[in-house]
């Protein structure tokens, strides 16, 4: 085996080069995919305690010909390990702050938020600073509409630089969420230093909410913990009444989910106060 050189690997188990190929061809599509347009947003709405919708979410979807719509947890992790995600993070904040412009010209948006992801190897980049601002000016779109979804994962590198660069954004208007936090390496400690405006809890925590106690008091513990901290928060993956209930009565503040409305296509995208 050792003699048959630098192309053993084409060799060893043809399942695992059947894997290889799959994800070259994934890689090149997706490499594509941007060049050609198929990468488009949806957008979930928020809602406040009262009702009214006071943003969205902005989430990917790839819509693949002759696959139809491809959710970004099959490619995600694949753009983050090529770097894909870099040109990919650049058009989903610049297609989102274009959006935030176009909202701010009709009363009905013109105060709504918009919420988009950002990736930790995005936000690592070294213009990713420069980045967020041109896209602000491009757009003309009002920076304080803007909100980075950041994930727990930043802060496993260098939190002084995060903080840095967390502050430099700041200043540009820009708010943060912490996205799908309770699952990743929280460390208390950093929550007040990261300039948080807003904690997200992640939905594997709400789903069973009201069947779970441990959930129950999970859930119950993080709302506490934010509003002694002065964080916002959002709860995602509100389904039923009774998730809202619950949430109501503990103080969340913002609620996102399919009991609110699904992410849509911006064309179906419409505002709507009613739960
Ligand atoms: P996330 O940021 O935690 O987004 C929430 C996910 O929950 C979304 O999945 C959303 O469609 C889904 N969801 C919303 N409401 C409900 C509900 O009531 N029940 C259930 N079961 N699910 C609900 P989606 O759109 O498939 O996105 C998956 C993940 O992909 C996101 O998780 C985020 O981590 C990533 N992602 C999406 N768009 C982007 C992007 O533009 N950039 C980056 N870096 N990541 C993105
Ligand atoms: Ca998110
Ligand atoms: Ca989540
Ligand atoms: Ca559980």
């Amino acid at each position: 085996a050792k003699d048959a050189g630098r192309n053993a690997v084409r060799f060893f188990d043809p399942r695992m080069q059947a894997a290889v190929d799959e994800r070259m061809a994934m890689e090149k599509a997706l490499r594509q995919a941007l060049e050609e347009g198929e990468l488009c947003l949806f957008y979930q709405p928020q809602h406040d305690r009262a009702g009214r919708c006071i943003g969205a979410e902005a989430l990917l979807r790839w819509r693949r010909p002759g696959q139809g719509l491809v959710s970004p947890m099959t490619f995600i992790p694949l753009a983050e390990e090529t770097g894909l995600i870099l040109p990919i993070g650049r058009w989903v904040l610049d297609t989102a702050c274009a959006q935030l412009k176009t909202w701010a010209a009709d009363p009905a948006t013109r105060d709504l938020q918009l919420a988009v992801n950002v990736s930790a190897r995005q936000f690592h980049q070294p213009d990713f600073l420069g980045q967020v601002r041109e896209s602000l000016l491009h757009s003309g779109a009002d920076p304080t509409r803007l909100k980075l979804e950041l994930t727990e994962s930043i802060v496993l590198e260098n939190v002084e630089a995060v903080i840095e660069r967390m502050q430099a954004l700041k200043a540009l208007g820009v708010s943060f969420s912490l996205d799908d936090f309770g699952t990743g390496y929280s460390s208390l400690s950093y929550l007040k230093r990261l300039l948080l405006d807003q904690l997200k809890i992640d939905k594997s925590f709400v789903q069973d909410l009201t069947t779970d106690p441990n959930d129950a008091a999970i859930v119950e513990a993080i709302l506490a913990m934010s509003r002694s901290l002065g964080l916002q928060v959002v709860a995602e993956g509100v389904e039923t009444s009774e998730q809202h209930a619950f949430l109501l009565a503990h103080g969340c503040d913002a609620f996102q989910g399919y009991l609110f409305g699904r992410p849509l296509p911006i064309a179906d995208w419409r505002p709507s106060d009613a739960a």
